[in-house]
């Protein structure tokens, strides 16, 4: 599940909502808008950064260019000749991984946060969308900037002279890399409920910032998943999304004309690849573990669930000293309830899913076709999810025209999104260490 709006509706939560931040900044002045063509068009705000500091070091090669394009919450087997043409063509075009994978929480912002750091959620901080925050007393998304706790690709470049620019379609993705990039567009206009800027405004405001030709641009493109989860004819005919993966491929066409026009083709990387990929299920198919935990003599009142669609995350809040105790209980009670598929610790098993603290003390894996809806069965109604392991896989491909990116090779080995980063970074000649990136630089 994507939820987008549940933590920030009240007004009364002490964390800021990303926009009112955004709109705050512009008011204050700490940020301008980009002026030219862009805002004479009216079409696209995007924010360059008003006191970026100067360059600390001249880049090698200044005409490089990366463009990471993610299509939320596609499958693999969605990229088809017919269906996705353009998609398909940069694929066969390019090197392919038919392994890759999403890392748990098989989420958006915990992948997006894989993609620009390289590490996994126990040094990000960033273990999925929804949390329950200790210090609020509440369940939050991990929407704000300052839930990214390492350094991402975006500010390594930045240091060494380069110029970023992020178009993330959706309000969280935007809250949470808030100002790093040099340039920034804030999704709009945004559907209510879905949070998300369709496509359409999406790849304008990628086009648009093409002409402040940014090193690094990371583009999400949300519709494939905002529709998925809506197709309540998601698990057979599929008609929503297959709309939206009809257009998105027509966006990215936009995309990869443009470059082709502007003759940067020649000296660009091009990353395609999901976040997570997308599993359906029937109305009835929810799990709600709450009942069962209240309905426990120790848990009753003391344990706090953050729904994640695929994957639901629990927090004892009671005593510290019952905190084994409660676990013992936890992982017996979810592990028992019908649909589940796995549940573990993520402290006892730290080195298995280095997911870290803020992933609570149980988390519950829903198997393929079900989802979880907490605290209430009607939480979560919506049909698409993913966070759970069926939605493990990701098509990931490197396309572009620079001499780097092999033409049409196919990889056997299990890329992931951590890979992101330090591909990246190699592209643009950035020196690190090898304690720097757990994923593979894939060039
Ligand atoms: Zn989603
Ligand atoms: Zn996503």
């Amino acid at each position: 599940m994507c939820g987008t709006t549940r933590a920030c509706a009240d007004p009364a939560h002490r964390h800021v909502r990303p926009f009112e931040r955004g709109a705050q900044a512009l008011r204050t002045g700490r940020r301008t808008l980009l002026t030219g063509a862009t805002a004479a068009a009216g079409a696209a705000a995007i924010s360059v950064a008003a006191s970026r500091p100067a360059s600390a070091v001249v880049p090698t090669d200044t005409r490089r260019r990366a463009y990471v394009l993610v299509i939320d919450g596609c499958r693999p087997d969605e990229i088809t000749r017919t269906l996705t043409p353009h998609l398909w063509a940069l694929r066969q075009g390019g090197a392919w991984w038919p392994n890759a994978r999403s890392m748990p929480v098989m989420e958006t912002i915990p992948n997006h946060v894989m993609m620009m750091t390289g590490v996994r959620p126990d040094r990000t901080g960033v273990p999925s969308n929804a949390v329950y925050d200790r210090a609020l007393g509440e369940v939050r998304d991990l929407d704000q900037e300052s839930d990214i706790r390492v350094p991402t690709v975006i500010e390594r470049l930045n240091a060494q002279g380069f110029t970023t620019g992020t178009v993330l379609s959706k309000e969280y993705l935007y809250g949470v890399f808030g100002e790093r990039a040099t340039y920034r567009w804030e999704p709009t206009p945004t559907l209510p409920v879905t949070g998300h800027a369709p496509d359409v405004f999406t790849m304008q405001a990628a086009l648009d910032m093409l002409e402040a030709d940014p090193h690094l641009m990371f583009v999400n493109l949300g519709d494939i998943d905002r529709f998925g989860h809506a197709d309540v004819t998601g698990g057979t005919v599929k008609a929503l999304r297959t709309t939206a993966l009809v257009d998105t491929d027509h966006q990215v066409g936009r995309f990869v004309q443009a470059l082709k026009d502007a003759g940067t083709w020649e000296r660009s990387l091009v990353m395609v690849l999901a976040d997570h990929s997308m599993d359906w299920s029937d109305g009835s198919d929810y799990i709600t573990l709450s009942p069962l935990q209240e309905a426990d003599d120790l848990l009753a009142g003391q344990v706090a669930i953050a729904d994640n669609g695929g994957a639901d995350l629990l927090y004892w809040t009671g005593p510290d000293a019952q905190r084994d105790e409660a676990v013992d209980r936890m992982l017996a009670i979810a592990r028992s309830a019908d649909g589940v598929l796995r549940a573990f610790s993520p402290a006892r098993e730290r080195a298995r899913y280095r997911l870290g603290d803020e992933a609570g003390d149980v988390v519950a894996f829903c198997r393929a076709g079900r989802r979880f809806s907490d605290p209430d069965p009607w939480s979560n109604p919506i049909p698409g999810n993913h966070g759970h392991p069926a939605t493990r896989p990701i098509p990931f491909f490197l396309s572009g025209g620079a001499g780097v990116v092999p033409s049409g090779q196919v990889s056997s080995a299990q890329a992931s999104t951590m890979d992101v980063a330090p591909t990246v970074a190699t592209f643009f000649g950035l020196r690190h260490g090898s304690r720097v990136y757990e994923g593979r630089a894939r060039i």
